[in-house]
């Protein structure tokens, strides 16, 4: 087996397990979708995951649909189980980037335990931090153009309840732990990517691929 250095000895990352973490609105996404691709990682989005088994008309999307639709959570179990296949998957070996999962402290202990398991740790938790006035305006906003079902202003109003009561704390325990990259959200997306990049870097993890990004 080739020794892999650890990422604070410097060089590229050589592995890289991240989640990314923000109020619906944050740009997390978008912003996902950017750190993923110059880590040479997959992006795995649960509500993306959710979404394409609605729209596919699959049993799981059946399962789901009015769950989502209300702006709740699907049950950890449920949840747990897709993403410990997702991170199965070889394309994941060497890292993935999570958006929108772990949602609770539940879902916590589900992805500690998928980890442990596997010999692997996380490396960095992406905090997103955006006011609630801003996410609310760039989530109507997304509704307008999108039209997705679960952008209704009641809807919007659970969906930001819920992470304010169950996501949010989980921010803590990471925090605890030494991993949280808090990133200032509000800013041109170029903006939010500078910040983000130089963050990680300060941890000593710095993407394989720049160029990607
Ligand atoms: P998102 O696009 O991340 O806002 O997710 C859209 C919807 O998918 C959420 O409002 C939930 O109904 C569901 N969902 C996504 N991720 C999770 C998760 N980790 N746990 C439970 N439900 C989730």
């Amino acid at each position: 087996m080739t020794a892999r250095p650890a990422a604070h000895e410097g060089g590229p990352a050589r592995h890289a397990r991240f989640l990314i973490v923000g109020p619906q609105g944050s740009g997390k996404g978008t912003q996902g979708v950017v750190v993923a691709k110059a880590f040479g990682v997959p992006q795995v989005a649960t509500g993306d995951i959710f979404r394409e088994n609605v729209s596919g008309g699959t049993d799981l999307g059946k399962r789901v649909q009015a769950i989502i639709e209300a702006g709740d959570l699907v049950p950890d179990e449920l949840t747990s189980e897709l993403v410990r296949d997702r991170l199965s998957q070889p394309d994941a070996e060497y890292g993935f980037l999570l958006d929108g999962y772990p949602r609770n402290r539940g879902q916590v202990a589900d992805l500690d335990g998928f980890l442990i398991s596997r010999g692997e740790q996380l490396d960095a938790v992406i905090e997103l931090a955006v006011p609630r006035a801003e996410s609310i305006a760039r989530l109507t906003q997304r509704a307008i153009e999108q039209g997705r079902t679960d952008d209704t202003e009641e809807v919007i109003s659970n969906r930001l309840a819920i992470y304010e009561r169950e996501t949010a704390p989980i921010l803590d325990d990471y925090r605890a732990r030494g991993l949280v990259a808090r990133i200032d959200g509000v800013g041109t997306l170029a903006e939010v990517t500078d910040r983000i990049f130089s963050s990680l870097a300060v941890r000593g993890l710095v993407p394989a691929h720049p160029g990607a990004a």
